[in-house]
């Protein structure tokens, strides 16, 4: 049975196209990620994977598609979001898992302990069954750190944000809200200064 792994990005793929190669699992790879935004990091995620499989001899289908204004106009908030990421990701994967006579499909998704893992199963075996293919769940979290470190010694690009633009978002808010703490520490000290000098 051949097996295809859909692939998020470069460093999700590394821990498990190591192990279904140890064990000997024949799969093929698909890229598809309408969900990278904007589009030069989607460019980005996608050369990184094309690196990575150069690299370790892989075979990769590449489906592209790019859609921020999908995710922009998407009414609903936090998990409905982020189940419509994974529903459009993965039912593209079972329906070319199902045309391409692959046995059955899995997803780089499982590995990051940053997703909605049990979510990403139930989407998996819902659109498995809807295409008449096998969903391949398999727990590879317990590798993520290691894949990371391999994509690190590899000098592929590990990003620093889900994917869309929406998280993308969060993201620099954060990094905002962190740099204003800073600044406000920083103050806090000169004042704490000024005050010392003045009662000498
Ligand atoms: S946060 Fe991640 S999983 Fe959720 S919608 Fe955005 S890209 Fe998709």
């Amino acid at each position: 049975m051949k097996l295809l792994l859909h692939m998020c990005c470069a460093p999700c793929t590394v821990y498990p196209a190591r192990v279904l190669k140890e064990e000997g699992i024949e799969f093929e790879g698909l890229f598809h990620n309408p969900n990278i935004h904007p589009f030069e990091e989607f460019t980005r995620r996608r050369e990184n994977l094309e690196i990575l499989a150069g690299i370790n001899g892989l075979t990769v289908n590449y489906i592209d598609d790019f859609d921020q204004a999908g995710w922009e106009g998407f009414r609903g908030e936090g998990e409905e979001r982020c189940r419509m990421c994974y529903s459009r990701r993965l039912e593209k994967a079972a329906q070319f898992a199902s045309q391409e006579g692959f046995g059955a499909f899995t997803t780089t998704l499982l590995v990051s302990p940053y997703q909605k893992h049990d979510v990403i199963r139930e989407i998996g075996e819902n659109m498995a069954k809807k295409y008449g293919v096998g969903f391949y769940y398999r727990d590879f979290r317990p590798g993520f750190r290691k894949g990371q470190q391999l994509a690190r010694e590899m000098g592929l690009y590990r990003q620093k944000y889900c994917g869309c633009i929406i998280s993308l978002r969060d993201k620099q808010d954060k990094d905002k809200a962190k740099e204003m703490d800073k600044v406000r520490e920083r103050e806090k000290d000169k004042d704490k200064e000024r005050s010392r000098d003045e009662d000498k």
